[in-house]
């Protein structure tokens, strides 16, 4: 008997045809035991399961009928609409949770980070569904929570103390928001995070939407705090559309900020928000990592989770168009992805966890203009997906 799993003739990467062999759950070299199980991939290429590194699992509609979106169009209109939409859709974060996790599954999706909502009105009920959404997936989807103050810190009094309610339920990282436009007291605000990171030993996430040069001195207040605090590899900015704001010269400063500190930067490619500069930052050593952010909520109406689909709409955002551009795409949906979010193992090569995605495509460019359905999803030897079906041993969702 043997436990070993041989996928033959398949493009790693989109590389040159071979076979991948996965032993006791882990990528191993050789060919595997006689009377191992064996399928042939056909020629697809294999990705390491895609890494959704920003997303709100706990606010999707997935499932609950269309919402009429007639949110104004400030931050703060979608702040309301939101926070009204928990009062009066019950929007349960448990099962919506869990019903975002499968319908990105079958695209290969096995890695998550949710921003998780915590405030005065729903207390941290929505990181209690994700521990309990995160612990019916163990070993099959992996979500990483951050306790996430959408309303702001400290214009709402008690959110402080929720957040550190939120680490004690389990949430692993700490959240925070735009802290010169929503709690208008960037200093006060990234202390307080950055404490309750250090006495709690958790990395530290924070939306930064702020533009040009206020989102740069929030930036430059951020990287002072990860130094001080030695957060080297422990701290992501996400979205920081700063970037793509200032000139060359102020650019390239907090780039290097950004590399010395080593701070991932999450980018979304959204159509509507300044593009990042995408090889300057990757180029310098900074890691990019991508995510959905909120699919099918209040927020926005659209968004299938396809981490695949996402490489694609990054390279549109920033006018990529030859191979090895959609290639630097699909690194970030998957490698940069796992720096940013701080997997360990991740990747095809031998000792790495035995997670893989089997696209149909000749190459990583083709994959990502194309976006072949169909996948084929594999986590530590165990078919969770096969040619776009889910298996049927999954966790049921309602
Ligand atoms: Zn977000």
């Amino acid at each position: 008997m043997t436990n070993d799993l041989l996928i033959r003739n398949v493009r790693p990467l989109g590389g040159v045809l071979t076979d991948l062999l996965i032993r006791d759950g882990r990528f191993a070299e050789g060919s595997g035991q006689k009377g191992a199980r064996q399928i042939d991939a056909a020629g697809q290429i294999a990705l390491p399961g895609l890494v959704e590194a920003h997303t709100h699992l706990d606010k999707t509609l997935i499932g609950m009928g269309w919402y009429r979106n007639e949110v104004g169009p400030t931050r703060n209109d979608r702040i309301l609409a939101d926070r009204k939409a928990k009062r009066e859709l019950g929007i349960d974060a448990r099962r919506q949770s869990a019903r975002q996790i499968m319908q990105t599954l079958p695209f290969g999706v096995t890695h998550i980070r949710s921003h998780v909502d915590v405030d005065t009105e729903i207390g941290i009920a929505n990181v209690n569904g994700l521990v309990a959404t995160r612990a019916a997936f163990a070993g099959l989807v992996d979500v990483q929570i951050v306790a996430f103050p959408q309303s702001g810190l400290l214009v709402r009094d008690g959110t402080l103390a929720l957040m550190e309610e939120a680490l004690k339920a389990g949430a692993d990282i700490v959240g925070g928001i735009d802290p010169a436009t929503i709690d208008r007291d960037p200093v006060r605000h990234l202390d307080a995070i950055f404490a309750l990171a250090d006495r709690y030993g958790k990395p530290v996430d924070i939306h930064l939407h702020e533009p040009g040069e206020l989102g740069a001195f929030c930036l430059e207040l951020i990287v002072e705090r990860a130094r001080a605090l030695s957060l080297q590899g422990r701290v992501m900015i996400s979205h920081a559309y700063c970037l793509g704001m200032l000139d060359g010269k102020r650019q390239a400063a907090l780039i290097d900020a950004l590399a010395a500190e080593r701070i991932a930067i999450m980018t979304v490619g959204s159509p509507s928000a300044p593009a990042l500069p995408l090889k300057l930052l990757r180029e310098a050593g900074v890691i990019v990592a991508s995510g959905s952010d909120g699919i099918q909520g209040t927020w926005e109406p659209w968004g299938r989770g396809d981490m695949l689909e996402r490489a694609k709409f990054l390279a549109q955002r920033n006018g990529m168009t030859g191979d090895s551009d959609l290639e630097a795409t699909a690194d970030i949906c998957t490698f940069g992805g796992a720096a940013g979010i701080g997997l360990s193992d991740y990747g095809l090569a031998p000792g790495c966890h035995g997670d893989l995605v089997l696209a149909a495509a000749e190459t990583l460019a083709e994959a990502v203009a194309l976006i072949p359905q169909s996948r084929t999803v594999i986590r530590g030897g165990r078919f969770l997906v096969r040619d776009g079906v889910l298996s049927e041993d999954l966790p049921h969702v309602e």
